[in-house]
């Protein structure tokens, strides 16, 4: 296959260190792009740059896809979040968050097999960032969301669902109290439903959709909801299939994709060592199948399994002892041992 370019913004935090590990895996099962390296985050701001440079959402823009590490955001004040910025900038509507049980991991849902896919609404709802202060004791955010944008949000959940023969699909919503903003979604959900009669579809009010997930989470197939329930409900989803440090995702949009785990750039364990790198590699896989290079996505999938199935070389965050590095060096070589048989 021609070779590719692909942008890498390497982020702040793990997010330099799972990266490399990740750039590592994927050219060593025979992806060798040119990877195109950008600025973007805290990092950025303080060589200068704004938090996502006017240059790097024109390369990504430009490239097409791109791998992106967590970056950081400050609480209460400080910049905008580059991610939100980035999602809006190249309209990706469509934020992907598959969770899936790996073999061989410890948790109360380690029995349970779990195969879910959030799809989450990516650029409008509370996150539109449309924030004012009337008075110094009130301050208001404004939820916007639009019929458009429910309606292609939704259709690709649909699209995705009947192309991976899933079974059903569920629309996670709070129409009882948010009648004409969720209400809207809700009827686009609908609306876009019968044109998949092959597909169970229905929906559940948010509350009862967190309850239900950590009951009997097995009930759930696809997910499709709006930007601050999904993030939300994503990060517990995670939680059910052993914690962020394996939970990836994709930003979809109609002419770019940005894939991303679904973690932050986690200060606490930044520059130790020890960050599990398996998100980020898992959003790699889903940038290859993506780009139709579907033998190196089988081959590091492959990989991940096996080496969680065996248990003894897992990071600190699954309960092991091994460095980034000696994951990333496991990784690569049962990686091409599925080469050879
Ligand atoms: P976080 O996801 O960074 O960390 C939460 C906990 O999970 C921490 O204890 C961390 O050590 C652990 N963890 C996360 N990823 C891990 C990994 N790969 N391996 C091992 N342990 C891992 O969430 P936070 O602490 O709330 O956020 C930190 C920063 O990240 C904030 O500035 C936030 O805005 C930003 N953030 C960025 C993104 C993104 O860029 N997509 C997403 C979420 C949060």
């Amino acid at each position: 296959m021609a070779t590719k370019r692909v942008a890498i913004i390497p982020g702040d935090g793990i997010g330099p260190e799972i990266m490399d590990a990740t750039i590592s895996i994927l050219e060593a099962t025979g992806f060798r792009p040119e990877w195109v390296f950008l600025e973007g985050g805290l990092g950025a701001l303080e060589r200068g740059l704004p938090a996502l440079p006017p240059e790097t959402i024109a390369t990504v823009r430009e490239i097409g896809v791109a791998l992106k590490g967590p970056t950081t955001t400050p609480i209460g004040g400080g910049h905008q979040s580059a991610n939100v910025q980035l999602r809006k900038a190249l309209d990706l509507f469509a934020n992907v968050r598959p969770a899936k049980t790996l073999p061989g991991l410890q948790g109360p849902f380690a029995n349970k097999n779990l195969d879910l896919i959030i799809v989450r609404e990516n650029t409008e709802d509370l996150y539109a960032g449309i924030e004012f202060q009337p008075h110094p004791d009130m301050a208001q955010a404004v939820k916007v969301i639009t019929r458009p944008g429910s309606a292609r949000l939704v259709r690709y959940g649909f699209e995705m669902a009947r192309e991976q023969k899933r079974r059903r699909v569920t629309a996670v919503h709070k129409a009882n109290i948010m009648k004409l903003t969720d209400g809207m979604f809700l009827e686009e959900f609908y609306r876009a439903a019968a044109d998949y009669p092959e597909l169970q579809a229905d929906d559940i009010i948010v509350d009862n959709c967190c309850m239900q997930l950590v009951t009997r989470p097995e009930s759930f197939d696809v997910l499709v909801t709006e930007n601050l329930y999904g993030d939300i409900v994503s990060d517990l989803c995670a939680g059910l299939v052993g914690g962020l440090g394996l939970a990836p995702g994709a930003n979809i949009g109609v002419n770019c994709a940005v894939f991303e785990a679904v973690h932050g750039s986690a200060p606490d364990i930044a520059g130790q060592g020890v960050a599990n790198p398996t998100a980020l590699l898992l959003s790699s896989v889903m940038m290859l199948r993506h780009l139709g290079y579907h033998e190196q996505a089988d081959r590091i999938s492959g990989s991940v399994l096996r080496v969680c199935a065996d248990g003894k070389c897992l990071t600190v965050d699954l309960g092991g002892k091994a460095s980034t590095d000696e994951y990333k060096v496991e990784i690569i070589r049962r990686a091409s041992e599925s080469v050879v048989g």
